[in-house]
C-alpha cells in the first residue's frame, strides 16, 4: 500500500549517546505527528538494537545496507535476513555514496533487491542522476534505467515490498535541493516506469531525498507523487526531523 513514509539516513554518524537523544524526542514527538506518517530511523547497524530498544513499536528501524547473500564466508557483511531478525522492516539499497565509493553496480542493486525482498523486508531502492547527466539533459532516462534494472528482478508479489527513492545525486549532502516541480516531474516518470514494468505503481511510495530540511519539505510533500522523504543530515538533529515529518499537509 502506499504510504507515506519520513526515513532518517544516519549515514556513518552518531553513537550510543546521539542516538538515545535522537530516538528519546523523536519519541516523545511521536504520538504528536500525523499518525498516517511512518517515521523510519536507519542508524549505523551496530546502533540498531540500541535504536529498536529505545523506539519501542512507535518507529520503525531500518538498516544502510546488507549483503547479497543469506550466510557464509563473507567478513564485515550483514545480510537481510540478519536485519530481519534483529527487527528491522527496511533496507536502503543502492544509495549513491554506495554506487559511488563501493562502486555498487546496477546489477548488484538488484541482487540486493531480491535478497531483501526473499527476506521478507521492505527495499528503499534509490536511484538518481549526477549533476553532469541532469545538465546534459539525461537526467530522467538515467533514473528510468537505474529503476528498471534495480527492480528487474521483483516478483509480482513483492511490490508492496519496493518502496523508491529519487534522491538526485547533486543534492544529497550539498545543500541544493530540486525544486518540488522537478522532483514532482521526476517522481511522475519514475511511476510510469514503474507502471510499464507491470507494478502497481500507484500504491508504491515514492520518496524525494537531497538536502530535505524543515524549510523545504512543505513544499516537496505537498506534491502528488512525493510520498515522503529520505533524510540525511537533517535527520541528526531531532528537532529539525520532526519538523520534517510534520510537513505532510493534513488529510493527504
Ligand atoms: C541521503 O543521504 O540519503 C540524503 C538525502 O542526505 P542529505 O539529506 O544530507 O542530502
Amino acid at each position: 500500500m502506499r504510504r507515506k513514509i519520513v526515513a532518517g539516513n544516519w549515514k556513518m554518524n552518531g553513537s550510543r549517546d546521539l542516538s538515545e537523544e535522537l530516538v528519546g524526542y523523536i519519541r516523545s514527538e511521536a504520538e504528536t505527528l500525523d499518525s498516517g506518517v511512518e517515521v523510519v530511523i536507519i542508524p549505523p547497524a551496530i546502533y540498531i538494537g540500541d535504536v529498536l530498544k529505545q523506539a519501542h513499536k512507535l518507529l520503525s528501524v531500518g538498516v544502510q545496507n546488507v549483503g547479497q547473500w543469506q550466510s557464509g564466508a563473507y567478513t564485515g557483511e550483514i545480510s537481510s535476513e540478519m536485519a530481519k531478525d534483529a527487527g528491522c522492516r527496511y533496507v536502503l539499497v543502492g544509495h549513491s555514496e554506495r554506487r559511488q565509493l563501493f562502486g555498487e553496480t546496477d546489477e548488484l542493486v538488484a541482487a540486493k533487491v531480491s535478497r531483501v525482498l526473499s527476506s521478507g523486508l521492505t527495499a528503499i531502492v534509490c536511484v538518481g542522476e549526477t549533476l553532469d547527466e541532469r545538465e546534459s539533459g539525461q537526467a530522467e532516462a538515467i533514473v528510468a534505467a537505474q529503476v528498471r534494472s534495480g527492480l528487474a528482478q521483483v516478483e509480482k508479489g513483492d511490490w508492496q515490498n519496493v518502496v523508491v527513492a529519487y534522491e538526485p545525486v547533486w543534492a544529497i549532502g550539498t545543500g541544493k535541493t530540486a525544486t518540488s516541480m522537478d522532483a514532482q516531474a521526476m517522481h511522475a516518470a519514475i511511476r510510469s516506469v514503474l507502471k510499464n514494468m507491470g507494478a502497481p505503481a500507484e500504491e508504491i511510495s515514492l520518496l524525494y531525498g537531497g538536502s530535505v530540511k524543515a524549510d523545504n519539505a512543505a513544499a516537496l510533500f505537498a506534491e502528488p507523487d512525493i510520498d515522503g522523504g529520505l533524510i540525511g543530515g537533517a535527520s541528526l538533529v531531532a528537532e529539525d526531523f520532526v519538523s520534517i515529518c510534520r510537513y505532510f499537509p493534513a488529510g493527504t
